[in-house]
């Protein structure tokens, strides 16, 4: 498969050299050349197969071409060895828990499958060290980190805004040592997200050491994300419902996770529309409603891991619907919700169902409870654990969260982290005293 970039100007690539790149010399995002279709027989059969061995057939017929099959299937079905249960909430809307990975929370998947393929990717080129650079709000870290710990020829730097970030959130990513370094950076999210593209257009530092990314913008990281997308339908439809009226709802921040269900949609899961759930920083809803993209600083809420204000992925987003607005708001609606909405939902639903949402989840489930249709069955991603973001959400509902051990074992690292400030330079001359 080739892949091209969204801004069309950067020669085509194969996916191994997209991996390794992370974004495209003319700063746009890579995508597949063509998005392939599944055949009617895989549907038939998909509500029978378990997660591992449906995302090994979806990656073959996405990334068959490029790595050799048997290679695929067990890189595959190791980055994808824990459950996703689709959890029923109240009478129409339902969770897919995506926190039972070894960081709880969705990002373990396409982190997984990113350090598995490039490590299979290395495997040819000992003595080549690829530099993973990170930007996080708190959950991408953790997850990259944990991914990518002790895979050979691979360093990982997080860059992660100090003081934004929950104490367990950082523990996840600055106690793990040996080839995860963990940069404080005095600024926003938005600052470290800055940083690490500029990293990528500096001819000196490319030049000096290989640098890829791990956010979102990276297609070996994006792309598997839509392996649950087929899981939750295939779950949903053992069940029985009716299956044209499946609503897929997003808490959404850089697009990446949305954008995966959109492209599961393109290649032939019959998912009737999707839902972009936004806290405050509601860049996409205010482009549904007026159909300019305006960028502007992100900020501060309690689903800290959706604080962006220019989302990576729109530009994907943008490329699916070759621009057209009109295709878009077709499929995805939007919604915004301020920290008190999040709050008193979190509250309500524990009380109402029992159910304890995330303040991210809960973002989507609000959406879903105001805007599904009659005889539309609603699905929500849940996309981290409660627990990690424990104080919040005992301080909105009183009551104790308790922390799974995977957790609590984090939290008894020693915490080691660079700190330093939000500039280019400061970053440039850290990197290259790695070389
Ligand atoms: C990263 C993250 C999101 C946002 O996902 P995007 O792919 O960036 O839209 C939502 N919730 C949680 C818990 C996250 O960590």
């Amino acid at each position: 498969m080739i892949y091209r970039s969204t801004k069309g100007t950067a020669p085509e690539v194969s996916l191994e050299e997209a991996v390794v790149k992370g974004l495209a010399p003319d700063r746009g995002l890579y995508m597949p050349e063509r998005i392939p279709t599944l055949p009617k027989e895989f549907f038939d059969r998909l509500p029978k197969m378990s997660l591992p061995e449906m995302a090994s057939e979806i990656a073959a017929a996405l990334f068959g071409e490029d790595v050799e099959p048997d290679k695929l299937k067990a890189l595959t079905e190791d980055a994808m060895n824990f459950p996703i249960p689709l959890v029923k909430v109240s009478d129409n809307i339902l969770s897919l828990e995506l926190f039972h990975g070894p960081t709880l929370a969705f990002k373990d998947v396409g982190a997984r499958f990113m350090a598995r393929l490039l490590g299979y990717f290395n495997r040819d080129n000992k003595d080549r060290m690829v530099n993973v650079l990170v930007a996080t709000s708190g959950d991408t870290g953790s997850a990259v980190a944990n991914g990518f710990l002790g895979v050979d020829g691979v360093r990982v730097f997080v860059l992660y805004p100090k003081g934004k970030v929950s104490p367990i959130q950082e523990a996840q990513f600055t106690t793990l040592g040996r080839n995860i370094e963990a940069l404080e950076i005095d600024g926003t999210f938005d600052d470290c997200q800055s940083l690490v593209k500029q990293a990528f257009l500096d001819k000196e530092l490319n030049d000096a050491m290989m640098l890829t990314s791990a956010n979102s913008i990276n297609v070996a990281r994006f792309l598997p994300q839509m392996f649950y997308y087929f899981y939750a339908w295939a779950q949903l439809a053992a069940t029985g419902a009716d299956m044209d009226k499946v609503v897929v709802c997003v808490p959404s921040g850089n697009f990446g996770n949305i954008t995966a269900g959109l492209i599961a949609k393109r290649m032939g899961l019959p998912i009737k529309r999707f839902i972009a759930a936004n806290n405050a920083n509601d860049i996409f809803y205010q482009y549904l409603k007026t159909g300019k993209y305006s960028p502007r600083p992100s900020v501060q809420t309690i689903a800290n891991a959706m604080d962006v204000g220019d989302p990576s992925n729109f530009a994907r987003v943008l490329d699916l619907y070759g621009h057209d607005h009109a295709a878009i708001t077709n499929e995805i609606s939007g919604c915004t919700y301020t920290d008190e909405e999040i709050g008193d939902t979190v509250c309500d639903t524990l009380e109402q169902t029992g159910y304890q949402l995330d303040p991210h989840g809960a973002v989507a489930y609000r959406a879903l409870k105001e805007y599904l249709k009659p005889g539309e069955t609603g699905i929500f991603l849940e996309t981290a654990h409660p627990a990690k973001f424990k104080a919040t959400v005992e301080e909105i509902t009183g009551k104790e969260v308790a922390i799974p051990e995977r957790l609590a074992a984090f939290m008894r690292g020693e915490k080691k982290s660079v700190e330093l400030p939000a500039d280019f330079a400061a970053f440039k001359s850290h990197l290259l005293k790695m070389v």
